[in-house]
């Protein structure tokens, strides 16, 4: 289209039009010419300001992607860290299990196994100021009386949930 308008303008500049109806024709074609080429600059301006918000656009959502991927990142790492230090205290505590139940006597040690499979994995609980820790109910004048004239070294049970009571200085004795 530019190189239209010019030919036109060069044949205008040159005076070698002939009529004067060929020169209206020709100064009118000269103004269309350049109405539309104002008129397609216009549209490329806002094709490349829309490009330019479109690009800016497309930059900010890639740095919240980095930003995300970096937090999903950072996430894990703390995830396999603590995973690391659970492993370890699985490992610290069977160890100290282990030497612990060495060190208890073997019928004891069935009579808790078989109740810690009774119970939901725990056979021995904490008397805590006259309470079962293990099933939360609190023992009567009764059975405190019992657990309170046992001996230290015997093995007491709750009455409501079976397990064995570990019997403290809080005990509520
Ligand atoms: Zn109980």
């Amino acid at each position: 289209m530019r190189q239209r308008a010019a030919r036109n303008q060069k044949l205008l500049d040159s005076g070698s039009v002939g009529s004067a109806k060929d020169l209206t024709n020709l100064q009118h074609e000269v103004g269309s010419l350049a109405k539309r080429q104002s008129d397609l600059e216009d549209v490329v301006l806002e094709i490349m300001e829309r490009l330019e918000s479109g690009q800016t656009r497309v930059s900010e959502m890639t740095a919240r992607r980095d930003e995300a991927e970096r937090s999903v990142k950072e996430a894990e790492e703390r995830r396999d860290t603590s995973y690391g230090s659970i492993d370890a205290e699985v490992e610290k505590v069977t160890r100290d299990r282990e030497t612990l139940s060495a060190a208890i006597p073997a019928d004891l040690m069935k009579l808790y196994t078989r109740l810690r499979t009774q119970n939901a994995g725990i056979g021995a609980a904490r008397l805590f100021q006259r309470r079962c820790e293990g099933c939360r109910v609190e023992l009567s004048i009764t059975d405190l009386g019992a657990v309170r004239a046992a001996a230290a070294d015997e093995v007491v049970r709750c009455e409501n949930c079976g397990r064995i009571l570990v019997r403290t200085s809080e005990s509520g004795l």
